[in-house]
């Protein structure tokens, strides 16, 4: 992680803010939270949700060479054998000998304690799986471990996909889910904790054609991210030197993103090449290839890998939305979130509490919620509220005033730009529709008309 970022989200503001406003808590926090472990309140959880739906959408429904996957997190023993787990991945620790706090020793600068300056043990080697074990009997038989990464369960259903799908390479299996990785080195919030969700493709393609397909993917994923709202210049690719890869990469390329601690990595994408389909084979006992008609031959087919972080991504998001101006005269904190993440689509504000304009108030809200996630709010001064919704990146606040009672009219306030426009009620609803799908807010419905420019 090098350099800082110059975009107005330092961590511990992002931090406040979660906590605030119930986007994300400390895990078990009445206990004394548990390390680098975190819940996701009442808003966190919409918008990893809207995280989750979008990387879906883009990989799995919008396209007919990629299908879905839900393993359990829990495997067979061997799969972190063939995997490579077992033996590998592992970091090497040193251990303080006055303190007794370990680092990791390919990370240290110094020959000495970082925290007290104690002389350090000789670097021994720790593994990153959480170990349980399965049924009454606690002993090594039985040992069994939390899925490290989710591609495991995608490379040992392979052959089941194959034979039920009938797909032809090139195509992929996508997984989202948990993983569990006993870091070492964990800290700045959700970046890096021990219990995490990624989403991970494995794309099986012919050998011989990984570089096309390989660069396919970076571009995908790269413009994955900026399709929903991360700046460009707030990315950048990383190309690993063949001494950074992964025992079993061919090469990699991470999708960096500029955190407010710097840059780090958002996302990998691997050439795993046959590495996987080869160990799983060789410790199954179970061919895992592929029939090619072209050449009438069995190959093993080589794997694309991009594969990312939910709670990475989610920082990402909320880190390149943050922002702080001065609006109707008084400063206010704002989540510029695309339409598609922002936890709720939009607030419907009633000006007064009175029996009539609440009514239809209500009416609309009831309406509204059929479409998206929407909230209702009536309590203290306008400003204020809009401001509230502002903080936590609702693109649109609908008003009803008076007014409406009589002309059939509300206001829509666009977060970003507080441009206001007046619509007739029987067209709020394809109007948000089509504002939330990116239209320019001043283009109108019959009926509706500029309010506040
Ligand atoms: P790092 O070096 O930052 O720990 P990694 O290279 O070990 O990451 P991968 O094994 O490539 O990560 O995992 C793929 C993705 O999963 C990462 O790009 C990241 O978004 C996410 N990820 C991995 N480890 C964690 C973690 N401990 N907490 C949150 N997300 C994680």
């Amino acid at each position: 992680m090098t350099e800082t970022a110059p975009s107005k989200a330092t961590m511990e503001k992002i931090v406040s803010l979660c906590q605030r406003r119930g986007f994300i808590f400390p895990s078990s926090e009445i206990y004394g939270g548990l390390s680098s472990c975190w819940d996701y309140g009442p808003l966190g959880v919409e918008l990893k949700r809207n995280i989750k739906e979008a990387w879906w959408q883009a990989l799995v429904r919008e396209r007919d060479d990629i299908v879905g996957l839900d393993a359990s997190i829990m495997m067979h023993p061997k799969t972190w054998e063939a995997s490579g787990h077992i033996k590998g991945f592992a970091d090497p620790l040193v251990e303080c000998k006055s303190c007794h706090l370990r680092w990791r020793a390919d990370e240290l600068k110094d020959t000495r304690c970082p925290s007290c300056g104690g002389e350090l043990t000789e670097p021994r080697m720790f593994n990153l799986m959480f170990k349980t074990f399965m049924g009454p009997v606690e002993e090594e038989a039985s040992t069994i471990y939390l899925r490290p990464e989710t591609a495991q369960g995608i490379f040992v259903n392979f052959e089941n996909v194959l034979n039920t799908t009938r797909k032809r390479l090139p195509f992929g299996i996508a997984q989202m889910g948990k993983a569990f990785r006993n870091e070492i080195t964990t800290g700045n919030f959700i970046f890096r904790s021990r219990e995490f969700e990624q989403m991970e493709l494995e794309f099986f393609i012919k050998p011989g054609t990984d570089d096309e397909w390989f660069n396919y993917w970076v571009e995908e994923r790269l413009n994955w991210y900026t399709k929903l709202g991360i700046r460009r210049e707030n990315l950048r690719l990383h190309k690993h030197a063949k001494e950074e890869l992964a025992h079993y990469a061919l090469s990699c390329t991470d999708i960096d993103y500029q955190f407010p601690m710097g840059w780090a990595e958002l996302e990998g994408i691997a050439n795993r090449g046959d590495f996987d389909l080869v160990q799983h084979s060789t410790f199954s006992g179970k061919n895992l290839n592929y029939f090619d008609e072209e050449s009438k031959q069995h190959i093993v087919p080589h794997i694309i890998e991009p594969s990312g972080g939910v709670d990475r991504a989610a920082l990402a998001f909320l880190c390149d939305a943050y922002d702080e101006d001065i609006a109707e005269g008084e400063p206010r904190v704002l989540l510029h979130l695309h339409p598609t993440l922002a936890p709720i689509k939009v607030a419907i504000l009633p000006l007064s509490r009175k029996e009539k304009p609440a009514e239809l108030a209500k009416k609309i809200y009831a309406d509204l919620r059929q479409c998206w996630t929407a909230t209702y709010d009536d309590a203290q001064s306008i400003g204020r509220r809009y401001r509230r919704q502002d903080e936590i990146g609702t693109p649109f606040c609908v008003t009803i005033d008076f007014q409406s009672l009589e002309d059939e009219q509300v206001t829509i306030r666009d977060r970003d730009s507080l441009k206001q426009i007046r619509v007739p009620i029987s067209e709020l609803k394809n109007t948000l529709a089509a504002k939330l799908s990116g239209e320019a807010l001043f283009v109108l419905p019959p009926g509706g008309k500029i309010w506040k420019e």
